[in-house]
């Protein structure tokens, strides 16, 4: 395809075009916006909004909209029109510097947390220079943060712009002290790798639960899961590579850079890694991403599910953000080098971030608990709820080494071969991958796994951002009055690793072995979302937003607050979804699956007493019996659900009681109708099987 250069980007307000349309002062100022992270003088917004405004009529929009992530977990959008009457009942196309800049947005009806009151609705979306405006379905897409009329933070995109902020200035201090003083700027970036799975539309479209909750209810393992291990890579089926191809070239024009596809380990579950971005852009880029997926699996008659968790038995989907810092002079602050155990920077920088996930290591769990998460989380497909960190052999040796005072001895990377002629030797890598690890050094970055397939990945990184600044910080003061920096680096580093080595695991995640072991070195183990939010509110980590200016106590508290009653919310959805699919569909079906078994049974005896019906009694004496107990299951499921008005005192209490009293009641339910379907002639059960949706497409 020779015209990718030229597609790509195609849809983007980008550094070439803003070259092109503005004016070279207007490009200029904008650019240090942009790179240098200074303020934008107010009145170049006129020109640059008229800019971006032809731009966009040209390409045949007819809108704009503020593009902002409130605390819904998924993007918000309202599309003004550029018109602009002029009398004579005509209009021309206008877009102003204050309509680029500012937007008002009703804040009332968004998540706040109790923030916000319905009478004081105002709220303003304000434009983000730092991520790129660009064009989807007619419209000029501005990103935007969201804040309240007094300035509260609504959304997940100012605290990380924030925390990115913090980091670079922090980690600029620490370079300027090590003789790095041509360094101006440190990013933070993040390469998001995106799992997903595709299934049938006219399948979904029959099932209640995947419409309204995303995933599965009910549903009998199909008799093929994924033991054969033949999806992972596999050849990519025409109906999907055509999805897939479809899907690079609209992430393209919108200046993604979609690197790589394939197929994942469950049946129906492919993945799509992006080239790494700064945290903004990687995070802007990847809620449009979900959206993208969403919206050309439409058009190819497909469902692209984001759900953590859709089908049981098999799978989930996660997503690994791959986060690092690099330099605006080009370096990667985690590239160990040739010779790590001299690179007294890289240590440092390494030492910052093992201190910050053994100190935060509630964060981390906190920050990837979902509904939906929980259910991946321990459950040996994904990383364990404890939060360590793997560093491999080497860097583990190093580590070691530098604790120990002894002599660290590399094994270098080793030549590999394979034995065969006419392939060609080469350099194997000093340390190989742990899949099970929630936080794995990767070569020149770490690689957060735990992370859920339909996370906005803002809170992560800003939480990861945040506390690694804040460590940095501590080593500035610790660092800044000393006569030989060099010895004092070195001491540092060794103090640090003594101090937190607990956190480092590099066996395998997954044993029963490790969780006793983790118990032992005092880690945490929260198993699910309400046990982790427990920990949300500790005053480390209040602590931890306010000293950084992140948050402060009361926007944590709302953030709280919000993510419990999501919870909530979700769960209770699930269960009326589950009663309604009962009482409704399943129970009426199996009944008249018994009755036709029974009136066959009748009707075999009437003809004549010597024709054997033991099967049809088998079974409707066998489903008869399942059926009373599923009825008394969906009874006391309705009752859980109405109880959980009595423990509303606080939203952690009730949280606590779904996950404790309702979604036990919810798993057993499910048992009984499933083996129901697994005993169910087909035409009579009233949902696609796991058969239909895994292996339809
Ligand atoms: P794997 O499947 O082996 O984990 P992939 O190649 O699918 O690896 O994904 C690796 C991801 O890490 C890519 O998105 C890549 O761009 C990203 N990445 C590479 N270097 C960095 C870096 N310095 N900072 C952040 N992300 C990075
Ligand atoms: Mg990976």
């Amino acid at each position: 395809m020779s015209q990718l250069p030229e597609m790509f980007g195609s849809n983007v307000f980008n550094d070439q075009v803003m070259q092109e349309k503005l004016p070279k002062e207007t490009y200029k100022a904008l650019k240090k916006t942009i790179q240098n992270g200074e303020p934008l003088d107010i009145s170049l917004a006129n020109t640059v909004a008229n800019a971006m405004k032809d731009w966009a009529v040209e390409k045949g929009c007819t809108h704009y909209t503020h593009w902002f992530q409130p605390m819904t977990g998924v993007t918000a959008e309202k599309h003004d029109s550029f018109i602009s009457p002029v009398g004579n009942g005509k209009v021309i196309m206008e877009f102003s510097g204050k309509e680029l800049i500012k937007g008002e947005p009703d804040a009332s009806s968004f998540p706040s947390g109790g923030i916000r009151a319905t009478f004081e609705a105002r709220g303003y979306t304000t434009w983000d220079p730092t991520s790129p405006a660009f064009i989807s379905d007619g419209s000029l897409y501005i990103p935007t943060a969201f804040c309240s009329y007094t300035g509260e933070v609504l959304d997940k995109k100012t605290p990380l712009l924030r925390s990115m902020e913090r980091l670079n200035s922090e980690a600029v201090k620490i370079l300027h002290l090590l003789g790095k003083e041509n360094v101006r700027r440190v990013f933070t970036t993040v390469g998001p790798e995106q799992e997903y799975f595709l299934i049938d539309k006219e399948m979904y479209d029959r099932r209640e639960d995947l419409k309204l909750t995303g995933r599965t209810l009910f549903g009998a393992k199909a008799p093929k899961g994924q033991e054969l291990e033949d999806h992972y890579f596999g050849s990519i089926k025409s109906r999907v590579s055509a999805y897939m191809k479809d899907l690079d070239s609209e992430l393209w024009k919108l200046g993604i850079y979609s690197k790589t596809k394939h197929n994942e380990v469950a049946p129906s579950q492919h993945e799509l890694a992006p080239i790494f971005n700064t945290s903004n852009i990687a995070t802007d880029h990847n809620e449009l991403t979900m959206e993208v997926m969403k919206k050309t699996a439409e058009k190819h008659g497909l469902v692209c599910l984001l759900h953590e968790k859709p089908f049981a038995g098999v799978n989930g989907s996660g997503k690994h953000n791959n986060w690092s810092m690099s330099t605006d002079t080009g370096e990667n602050l985690l590239e160990p080098g040739k010779q790590p155990e001299n690179n007294l920077q890289f240590q440092l920088f390494l030492a910052a971030v093992i201190k910050a996930v053994h100190e935060y290591q509630d964060l981390l769990r906190i920050t990837v608990a979902s509904a939906g998460n929980d259910h991946r989380l321990g459950a040996n497909e994904a990383p364990p709820a404890i939060i360590s960190m793997y560093l491999g052999d080497d860097l583990g040796a190093l580590v070691d080494s530098v604790i120990n005072g002894t002599e660290y001895i590399s094994k270098g990377k080793v030549k590999m071969q394979t034995g065969v002629e006419v392939l060609a030797d080469f350099k194997k890598d000093t340390s190989d991958r742990n899949r099970t690890s929630p936080f794995a050094f990767t070569g020149n970055k770490f690689e957060f796994r735990a992370l859920g397939s339909s996370l906005n990945i803002a809170c992560p990184n800003y939480m990861l951002n945040t506390m690694v600044a804040e460590e940095l910080s501590e080593f500035y003061e610790e660092l800044k009055d000393s006569n030989d920096i060099t010895a004092a680096v070195k001491a540092l580093v060794k103090k640090v690793f003594t101090e937190h080595q607990n956190i480092i695991f590099n066996g395998d995640n997954y044993t029963e072995e490790w969780v006793l072991e983790a118990e032992k070195r005092g880690l945490y183990n929260l198993k699910s979302l309400p046990e982790a939010y427990a920990h949300f509110m500790d005053d480390k980590n209040v602590q931890l937003f306010v000293k950084n200016k992140i948050c402060t106590k009361q926007e944590l508290e709302a953030r709280y607050e919000i993510e419990l009653e999501a919870y909530v919310k979700q769960l209770n959805i699930e269960a009326l979804t589950m009663l309604d699919m009962s009482k409704k569909n399943i129970l009426p079906a199996v009944s008249s699956f018994v009755k036709t078994l029974t009136d066959t049974a009748l009707a075999k005896k009437a003809l004549s007493d010597k024709i054997p019906v033991s099967v049809e009694e088998n079974l409707v004496f066998d489903l008869s019996e399942k059926l009373v107990g599923f009825a008394e299951k969906t009874t006391e499921l309705e009752t859980a659900v109405s109880k959980a008005g009595e423990y509303s005192e606080s939203n952690l209490s009730l949280a606590k009681y779904y996950h404790d009293t309702v979604l036990a009641v919810m798993q057993e339910l499910r048992n009984i109708g499933d083996s129901m379907e697994t005993e169910t002639a087909s035409q009579f059960w009233p949902y696609p099987s796991y058969t239909d949706l895994l292996f339809g497409v």
